[in-house]
Parts: C-alpha cells; sequence; structure tokens
C-alpha cells in the first residue's frame, strides 16, 4: 500500500459542494500527467482552492472519482497520500516553535542539513540566517512573528523536504513584499523540475512556464492552453 506516487492525477467527473447542493464543481474533467504543471487561474470564489484541497484530499469529492496514478485515491489511506505531497496553502500555517521544527515536519527524521538544503532550495536560508537566532528563532502564535511572504517561504521549504512527487502551492493573496515575491518565484521555477505541480497563481508571471493553464468560473474550466496560447 505504501509504493511510491508516480505523479499522475485525474479528475473524474467531480462534482463537490460544501453546503449541501450548493455545487462549486460540477463535472469536473482534468488529466495530468506525471512531471506536468498545471497552474490555475481566475476570479475569487471560482473553485482554485478548492481543486487543490481536492487534489490533496482535505475534502473529497461528492460526485465522480479522483484517481492517483490511474487508482481511485479513496481506495488507499489518508496517510499514504500525504506522505508522498508537499503543499503550500493560500493562508500558510505555521505552528508555535522554532522555524527549523516547522521545516521539519515536513520530514520527521530529517537531519540539520537536509532542513538547511530544503531552505536554500527554496530561497529562505539568507532571510532565516539573517535573524539572530537563525533556524532557532520561536516564529510564535499561528508563525504570527513572520510577515506572509517567510509564512510561505517556511511552509514551502517544509513541503519540498520529503521531495514529493506531487507538489501543491496556492499563492498568497496577502500582500508580500516584491524582494520576497521574487525569492519565491526563482524557488517555484526550481521546484517544478520533474514532478507533478498544481499551482494556484494570482501573478501571472508565477506560471509563464506551466504546460497547461487553466482559466476557471464558477468552478468550470472556460479556457486552457500555455502561456503563449492564453
Ligand atoms: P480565491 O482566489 O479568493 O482564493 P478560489 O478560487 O480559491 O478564490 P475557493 O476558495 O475554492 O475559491 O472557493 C470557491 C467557493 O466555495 C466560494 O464561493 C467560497 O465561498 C466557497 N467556499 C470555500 N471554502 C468553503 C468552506 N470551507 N465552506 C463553505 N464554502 C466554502
Ligand atoms: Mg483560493
Amino acid at each position: 500500500n505504501w509504493e511510491k506516487i508516480q505523479g499522475n492525477v485525474t479528475f473524474n467527473h467531480v462534482g463537490f459542494y460544501y453546503k449541501e447542493g450548493e455545487y462549486i464543481l460540477k463535472d469536473f474533467n482534468l488529466d495530468v500527467k506525471k512531471g506536468q504543471t498545471v497552474a490555475l487561474v481566475g476570479e475569487t470564489g471560482s473553485g482554485k482552492s478548492t481543486i487543490v484541497n481536492l487534489a490533496c484530499r482535505f475534502y473529497e469529492p461528492t460526485e465522480g472519482e479522483i484517481l492517483i496514478d490511474g487508482k481511485e485515491y479513496r481506495s488507499r489511506s489518508q496517510s499514504w497520500l500525504h506522505a508522498n505531497i508537499g503543499y503550500v496553502l493560500q493562508a500558510p500555517h505555521l505552528f508555535s516553535g522554532t522555524i527549523k521544527e516547522n521545516i521539519r515536519y515536513g520530514k520527521l527524521d530529517a537531519t540539520d542539513s537536509e532542513i538547511v538544503e530544503a531552505a536554500k532550495t527554496v530561497n529562505a536560508h539568507d532571510f532565516i540566517m539573517k535573524l539572530e537566532k537563525g533556524y532557532d528563532t520561536e516564529v510564535g502564535e499561528g508563525g504570527g512573528l513572520l510577515s506572509t511572504g517567510e509564512k510561505q517561504l517556511i511552509s514551502f521549504a517544509r513541503a519540498i523536504i520529503s521531495k514529493p512527487a506531487l507538489f501543491f502551492l496556492d499563492e498568497a493573496t496577502s500582500s508580500i513584499d516584491t524582494e520576497t515575491e521574487a525569492k519565491i518565484q526563482q524557488a517555484i521555477d526550481r521546484v517544478l523540475k520533474n514532478r507533478t505541480s498544481f499551482i494556484v497563481a494570482h501573478r501571472l508571471s508565477t506560471i509563464r512556464n506551466a504546460d497547461v493553464i487553466l482559466v476557471i468560473d464558477k468552478g468550470v474550466i472556460i479556457e486552457s492552453g500555455n502561456h503563449a496560447e492564453l
């Protein structure tokens, strides 16, 4: 049951509502092949985060099915999928504790050098080293002592430390300073290589390299293509 994920993700006629009968997605179909990057764009409330939450199995379809490598994901344990995915949520959540502890949460047996390597990969290392206590800095309740951009960088490091086959990034909507934004951008380009990724983008620059960009409106794909085509 613990075989490694290859990275093919399929939505088959997926319907979903949070409140009985109030559909957010209806007959949603998507076929993502191993290694591809899918970008989701669209207006606020169109369903982008919902699609990511379903793919990550934080919620399950109310209709239809989601397949990972051709197999319905509900036929597996929740922990199997979660051991194989990395995600950065729109409102990144850190728990009180140090930066090091927050990154290690993505791989409980990670060594200090693996933690530093993950932080370097996502461009978080430099800002961490500028803090007086470096990796031992307390982030505060919910990460409250850090900015949103910094929280996204830390949760980004946490997401990739286990080298997951599937990667999900739901870009923060709140304002992030230009310097941090550039760091996140560069990190995304690096992390997307050789893994299946879903990126919810609020800035078009984030997704210029996506294999396919889906424009979502009211839970429906209204356009799709790559950056050059759209
Ligand atoms: P944004 O660009 O603002 O992040 P989004 O495209 O990610 O928007 P979703 O968060 O997927 O949109 O929301 C889609 C719809 O589902 C919205 O109408 C939203 O109000 C509703 N919704 C989202 N989460 C919940 C929830 N936990 N319970 C009830 N309704 C929800
Ligand atoms: Mg969202």
